[in-house]
């Protein structure tokens, strides 16, 4: 193997030559500490900066088995490592020429923790994954500015980011238990017949629309109501007291702008593991929760949603139903059977974003228009029965409608942006002041029949040209010719997931997608590709962008395609 020196003079020889030549550093360099591999080389200054690998043996990395040993440790332990290494390579990144010359970045990491490729520790060693930007003068190379960045810079960064003797021990410990302490008390849900829990102390509020940090100053601590109130003894920090919310349907009430929308937010989030000081690191829900809303315009691929919506207008089918433009509530309805052909537990719904036609429908409207006029079933008649039949409880933001009143276990108020417990006065009042709604939509939620997927109708090539995916911005990829709107799938926490999702379809196409296997299927063979053999299986080169996602946002991805077609 070629070591330090021999790049570092490689480098000297490609100065002023043309940009495309730096194709010649591919390979492996043997440095004092570790080994530096260049995996791809980017073709100018202006393109995707070079893919660049380290790998520091244990010897030299030391970090304490206790600090991995178990898979949430370890994903904590990766977490922490791929925020110092962005901390620190931030102080080494600068221009040095055209474009992204002198760049180097790690992965775009938010408040969660989640399991991503860009960071890896095992017994033997640990490896970071990053890019680089070589450094160029229009089209030509910088050799010397490229053999400081690459044989100078980068053993300092490894240095400072990558030994355990250089870090902050306190932190580390800290940010593995506490990951480890929230995954702990999301398996405990179950077990205590809860589908969230929110910790009293916790900081719910963010600073802004545009920035997920925890709001500072103003923010009012959460405290559960004593009846809600629950304990846990987690591993690390002890006895944790929160609110526990119980299986049925949650029912989320109080005045505008009492923090209604920002509980459920961080309930959506509690899917995820949180880094210490997020507010939220110990708000826990049931894995497979899913944020439903409206989302008109999106296309919808022979969907069942005959449980709440029939008889359209032009005698259109429900059953199987398509369309390339939704409307609000058939959008919602779809999202809804989509979720629960993927196997949810959990439905998270906020007035806010939901369509009031497919929310409810009072007495009055119930008489004015009479119901072989009205194709939407409310959910308001549905809810109750998603969980007795289907085992599919709700959490609901409903400030608007007391006439869910009726139907829910629970009601919580929230009044200056404290949770009360009103669900006792709920009941009285439901009792007292009675809906007269007439019960719609039949005794039984109605089947889920999940779709057998049709390979040819998902193509991610353009033309004849080699596979082609892109990823936008947060909210979009580009597949094929095609862009995939995710912008309403509001439980992506980071650009990484969409990267990753993009190349699952790839891969689910090649492995699972055949004409015979229903969604479900498909999504327990990619997802159980993943978990047993990482997400490196969804690409050739080792990728350091790739984070992990659920099965959730995949199928979302794939019901959002507007070539999908079903048999
Ligand atoms: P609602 O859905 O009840 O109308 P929101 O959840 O949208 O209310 O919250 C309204 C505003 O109050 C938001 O700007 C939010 O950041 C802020 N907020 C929410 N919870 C808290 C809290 N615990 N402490 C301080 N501010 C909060
Ligand atoms: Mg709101």
């Amino acid at each position: 193997m070629s070591n330090r020196e021999n790049l570092r003079q490689l480098l000297l020889q490609l100065d002023d030559r043309g940009y495309k030549a730096y194709r010649d550093i591919k390979g492996s360099y043997q440095f004092t500490d570790f080994t530096l591999i260049i995996d791809r080389v980017q073709g100018d200054p202006f393109a995707t900066p070079s893919q660049i690998r380290v790998i520091a043996p244990q010897s030299v990395a030391g970090f304490p088995t206790q600090l991995y040993q178990t898979p949430a440790r370890e994903i904590a332990l990766r977490d922490y490592l791929t925020r110092k290494f962005d901390s620190v390579v931030k102080n080494f990144s600068s221009h040095r020429g055209t474009g992204n010359s002198g760049l180097i970045a790690i992965t775009y990491v938010g408040q969660s923790v989640l399991e991503r490729t860009c960071v890896f520790v095992t017994d033997k060693s640990v490896e970071v994954r990053f890019i680089v930007g070589l450094p160029g003068r229009g089209r030509s190379i910088s050799g010397r500015q490229a053999g400081e960045m690459l044989c100078e810079d980068i053993p300092l960064i490894v240095n400072q980011a990558l030994k355990y003797s250089s870090l902050n021990a306190k932190a580390i410990q800290d940010h593995v238990e506490t990951v480890e302490d929230a995954e702990w008390l999301r398996q405990e849900l179950p077990k205590r017949g809860l589908v969230a829990f929110i910790p009293d102390g916790a900081i719910l509020p963010r600073t802004s629309g545009v920035d997920d940090r925890p709001l500072s100053d103003e923010a009012v601590p959460f405290q559960s109501p004593p009846s809600l109130r629950v304990k846990f003894t987690c591993p690390n920090r002890g006895l944790v007291t929160g609110m526990g919310i119980a299986k049925g349907v949650t029912l989320i009430v109080g005045g505008g702008y009492h923090g209604k929308s920002t509980l459920l937010r961080s309930i959506e989030l509690g899917v995820y593991n949180h880094i210490p000081n997020d507010g939220r690191e110990l708000v826990v829900t049931n894995p497979a929760a899913v944020k439903i809303r409206a989302e008109d315009g999106r296309s919808i691929a022979s969907v069942d949603i005959s449980p709440f919506i029939n008889q359209l207008p032009q005698n259109r089918s429900t059953r199987q139903f398509s369309t390339t433009n939704a409307s609000g509530s058939t959008s919602q309805a779809a999202n809804i059977i989509e979720a629960l052909e993927a196997g949810t537990e959990l439905l998270l719904v906020d007035e806010d974003t939901a369509a009031t036609n497919f929310m409810i429908r009072d007495r009055r409207m119930q008489q004015l228009v009479a119901k072989d006029k009205e194709p939407i079933t409310p959910f308001i008649d549905k809810v109750r029965q998603l969980y007795t039949d289907c085992g599919v409880s709700t959490i609901l933001v409903m400030g608007g409608s007391g006439d869910y009143f009726d139907v829910a276990d629970i009601a919580i108020a929230m009044d200056n942006f404290q949770p009360q417990d009103v669900t006792k006065e709920a009941k009285e009042i439901a009792l007292k002041y009675r809906t007269e709604r007439l019960k719609e939509g039949g005794d039984k939620f109605g089947s889920i029949n999940p779709r057998i997927l049709l390979p040819e109708s998902i193509d991610p090539s353009r033309g004849n040209r080699e596979v082609k995916l892109k990823v936008r911005d947060v909210d979009e990829v580009v597949f094929g010719t095609e862009e995939i709107d995710l912008a309403s799938v509001e439980q992506i926490a980071e650009r990484g997931q969409l990267r990753a999702i993009a190349e699952a379809i790839v891969y689910a196409k090649r492995q699972y997608i055949n004409g015979e296997s229903a969604l479900p299927e498909i999504l327990d063979g990619v997802m159980g590709d993943i978990e047993s053999k990482g997400l490196d299986i969804l690409s050739n080169l080792p990728e350091g962008d790739f984070v992990k996602f659920r099965r959730f946002e995949l199928a979302a991805a794939l019901n959002r395609l507007r070539s999908l077609k079903v048999k």
